[in-house]
């Protein structure tokens, strides 16, 4: 059966991120587009993901959580997990290794934490957009150990793409997807050169408002509509 899903959206967490980007407004707005499923994937942090999946539980969407890591490479990389507990067990392991700095709202944006009910309840200080010290392939080996996935983020941008900043992708790195952003690219074929392989291509929106999140046009053939039919498709080789 068809999936339809968004795993790349940011909510008012990331200094980017609109401020309605909210769990409830987040789910209700996927549910209304016709999505299954949603991740969230904030820029280096966890803020909102719990509080999103137990929105998402009580409203019927699926909601991954995840997160979109900055590598030492300054390539972003989308992670998902299974569980929560897997992500904050991933996030626990990787937390210190990142460059803090304190946020200037003012200049960047305010980083907001959401309770269930959309309220604010509090703000993120150290400023989210910097890297860890953290390889791709390390941070490979770390999510996998943990039964997630991970794939390179929006490699049709000119900013923070795997194929940007470094030109191609290594046929031994021990990913099955790609991240294109918005849309299959006209130019496709010529990045797809670089990949030196096949695989799965996913189209996620990286959505940074409400209006932004993908409408129902991007499936996965899944057996159940569930995480484990999510990652039982995610996983399997092209
Ligand atoms: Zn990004
Ligand atoms: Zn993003």
């Amino acid at each position: 059966m068809k999936l339809y899903y968004d795993f790349h959206i940011h909510t008012g967490f990331s200094p980017c991120g609109s401020e309605d980007m909210s769990p409830n407004n987040i789910v209700n707005m996927s549910i209304i587009k016709g999505l299954d499923a949603i991740a969230i994937t904030d820029h280096n942090g966890i803020g909102n993901v719990r509080v999103t999946v137990e929105v998402g539980e009580k409203l019927g969407l699926i909601v991954i959580p995840g997160m979109e890591i900055q590598t030492v490479e300054d390539v972003h990389m989308v992670v998902l997990f299974r569980d929560i507990i897997a992500l904050e067990n991933f996030y626990q392991g990787i937390k210190d290794k990142r460059l803090m700095i304190k946020n200037k709202p003012e200049r960047f944006g305010e980083q907001v934490i959401f309770n269930d009910q959309d309220e604010i309840v509090g703000y993120e200080d150290n400023y989210l957009i910097t890297p860890y010290s953290l390889t791709i392939n390390e941070i490979i080996k770390t999510v996998q150990s943990l039964d997630g996935v991970v794939f390179p983020a929006h490699i049709n941008r000119n900013s923070f793409s795997i194929i940007k900043s470094l030109g191609f992708i290594d046929k031994d790195m021990a990913i099955e997807n790609i991240e294109w952003y918005g849309k299959r690219p006209d130019d496709a074929e010529d990045i797809e050169k670089r990949m030196f392989r096949k695989y799965r291509e996913l189209i996620n929106s990286d959505a940074h408002d409400l209006i932004s999140i993908s409408e129902r046009e991007n499936y996965l053939e899944v057996e159940e509509k569930s995480i484990q039919g999510i990652f039982k498709v995610l996983t399997q080789s092209v």
